[in-house]
């Protein structure tokens, strides 16, 4: 199953090209009072708005996907976990590009940086548009799978992470290149794509074992397969659970393989990964913002 949140925080399943209003099935969310317990409402409830779902599906009013405003499918995640220098052949390019790490040189491996967080506020839908804040800054983009966590996790074994896992959807991890910590630069508002939708891990045998490319105004920039990443799904969620509970609903991008590149406002992506889907965004010029003086 695919589901979508799209216009006015209305709940789709996308059939082919076509989006089904289930909406009504969020009436199976309890509403919270304050304080809201951690996770994202429609994940952590999954199991009744799902059947609920199922009962509506046959009658569900459609339209082609192409005519609604798509938002990104999990709005409410505790936290957007981020891994850095994930492929062998990102990590090379960063080495001999030296404007993508601007400068570090401790390009070694995965567990000698640790996870990063990316800001809540910087996620958005694919049909919405990523602002660049400063055109004075390098901005690249980041195809990575996301995995959505399904239930709460805390110091998951390698062997039983899938069994955490909720689904799967594009990520775009834009990033503002700089030699400030990623949690700041590439936290930027619209700087974390995820979407257009999620797609149930029913429907993806082996994420694993994922090709995963994007387009760049039609031009093929990143070419890869999930096979090739330094710590692979399981090993990032046992990764990630050893130091914290992961809840229903948190992203983790899984990090970007080789082809990363500078985008210009007008530019428009194309992210496809393969079993997961595949999706289209733009570049905007969001402030013409110039950066605060030391
Ligand atoms: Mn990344």
């Amino acid at each position: 199953m695919r589901f979508c949140r799209y216009d006015n925080d209305r709940l789709g399943i996308v059939q082919g090209t076509d989006v089904l209003d289930v909406s009504a099935a969020l009436s199976e969310i309890p509403t919270q009072r304050w304080p809201i317990a951690l996770g994202d409402p429609l994940i952590v409830h999954w199991d009744r708005v799902s059947v609920a779902i199922k009962a509506l599906l046959p009658n569900a009013p459609r339209k082609p996907i192409a005519s609604v405003k798509l938002y990104s499918p999990v709005p409410n995640p505790t936290k957007i976990v981020n891994a850095p220098i994930n492929y062998h052949d990102h990590i090379a390019e960063s080495k001999k590009d030296t404007a993508i790490a601007a400068g570090r040189t401790n390009l070694t491996h995965i567990s000698d940086w640790g996870l990063f967080l990316k800001a809540n506020s910087a996620l958005i839908g694919f049909g919405e548009e990523i602002k660049l804040r400063f055109d004075t800054r390098r901005n690249d983009f980041e195809c990575e799978l996301a995995v959505i966590i399904g239930k709460t996790a805390n110091r998951v074994s390698y062997d039983d992470a899938l069994d955490y896992v909720f689904g799967y959807s594009l990520g775009l991890d834009m990033t503002s290149r700089g030699k400030e910590l990623q949690c700041w630069r590439k936290s930027i508002d619209t700087f974390a794509v995820c979407g257009p939708w999620v797609t149930t891990k029913d429907e993806v045998p082996d994420p694993n074992k994922l090709d995963l490319k994007l387009w760049q105004n039609g031009e093929l920039r990143q070419n890869s397969n999930t096979s090739l990443l330094v710590y692979n799904v399981n090993k990032l969620i046992e990764y990630a659970s050893s130091f914290y509970t992961l809840y229903p609903g948190d992203i983790i991008f899984t990090g970007t393989p080789a082809g990363v590149g500078p985008v210009q406002p007008g530019d428009v992506l194309k992210p496809s990964i393969q079993s997961v889907g595949e999706g289209e965004v733009r570049i905007a010029m969001g402030y013409h913002g110039k950066e605060i003086e030391k």
